[in-house]
């Protein structure tokens, strides 16, 4: 992704007591399968030429956007905006057989983008559905993920937002209840709202694994090991990237005195770092690493110039790229079409 423009000095170096320091979480912004996604963008466009079309943010990151609407991919809601023909590409958050099928009448030809890890919670879902059980899908209403993964099952699926909506659940049959879950979420809420159900229906069945992701879970450990120490933690992430909002939620929760979202290094008022010595920085696993230099950029013209990662685990999972892309042209593969294993 190309630098932004950077306007040297926007912040300036006021003194603090002590020393100014930024801590710089590790791992942080993209993950494996949004990676994938944006490279199924791009090897599609050198394939085929623009345009591509894309339903929905290919990830929920606006400069990512940007990117590829300049390389000539065209963002559209629904698949029928798109022309007969032309080829689609489906977003790393899933989509639901119905607009699979839509797609298919219209005659497109669609590229699956969805992340792996959203794959294997739509399969389980549609197997609990065969098995006649009724499915909490704990996650947020209009979430794109949320609404790919319950269009498996519509019948069979009841969305639970938050601990909240526990009491006021009603099913048929408190026997017959297994949890799913938003791969994005926080993990503590989820735990919570998983305690409450379960004080509520004992029965109710786990599913056969995590749903939340590693890189989400990842991304909050890291910055639950720095929260205490900050004065202000800062999140690159865009308004609709529900992990990129849990990681200034967890901040907080984990004692940082202080915690803003911002999409690039512009966004960072002056008087945020009124008193401050330690700065968490983090990013949400849709955000190129290019927007967090920039910001560490800034903060140095700042006085943070010390920068210290703090490093809570290695990944190297790599996903393979969907099928009709994993060949160019004249039939050959590269190592990343295949994918590989890692955490
Ligand atoms: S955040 Fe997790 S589920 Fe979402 S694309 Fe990344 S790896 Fe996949």
């Amino acid at each position: 992704m190309p630098r932004l423009r950077r306007q040297e000095g926007r912040l300036r170096d006021l003194p603090v007591d002590g020393e100014k320091k930024v801590l710089l979480a590790a791992p942080r912004g993209y993950c494996a399968g949004v990676d994938r996604a944006v490279v199924a963008v791009e090897r599609a466009l050198a394939r085929y030429g623009a345009p591509v079309y894309v339903r929905k943010q290919i990830v929920h990151n606006v400069h990512v956007v940007r990117t590829l609407e300049n390389l000539g991919a065209v963002f559209v809601e629904e698949v029928d905006e798109v022309p007969e023909g032309a080829h689609v590409v489906f977003s790393a958050h899933g989509v639901s057989p119905a607009v699979v099928r839509a797609a298919a009448e219209r005659g497109l030809h669609a590229i699956d983008a969805t992340c792996p890890l959203v794959t294997k919670v739509h399969r389980e879902a549609v197997r609990f559905a065969r098995q006649g059980r009724r499915i909490l899908l704990i996650g947020h209403t209009g979430h794109e993920e949320v609404e790919g993964t319950a269009g498996e099952a519509p019948e069979h699926v009841t969305i639970v937002n938050s601990p909240d909506d526990v009491d006021g659940l009603e099913v048929e049959d408190p026997a017959n209840l297994v949890w799913l879950s938003q791969t994005t979420l926080s993990v503590d809420e989820t735990m919570e709202t998983v305690r409450r159900l379960r004080e509520r229906f004992p029965e109710l069945q786990d599913p056969p694994s995590d749903d939340i992701c590693y890189a989400t879970q990842n991304r909050q450990v890291a910055i639950k090991r720095i929260a205490p120490q900050a004065d202000l933690v800062l999140v690159v992430g865009s308004a609709n990237s529900s992990n990129s909002v849990r990681l200034g939620e967890v901040a907080l929760e984990y004692g940082a005195r202080a915690a803003h979202r911002i999409d690039d290094a512009s966004e960072v008022r002056q008087e945020w770092l009124d008193g401050v010595r330690t700065i968490g920085v983090t990013s949400g696993a849709s955000v190129p690493e290019v927007l967090v230099q920039e910001l560490l950029d800034d903060l140095a013209d700042a006085g943070y110039a010390d920068v210290e990662a703090t490093v809570t685990a290695e990944e190297d999972l790599v996903f393979s790229l969907p099928k009709e892309l994993r060949e160019d042209a004249a039939g050959n593969r590269d190592a990343r079409a295949l994918g590989g294993r890692g955490r």
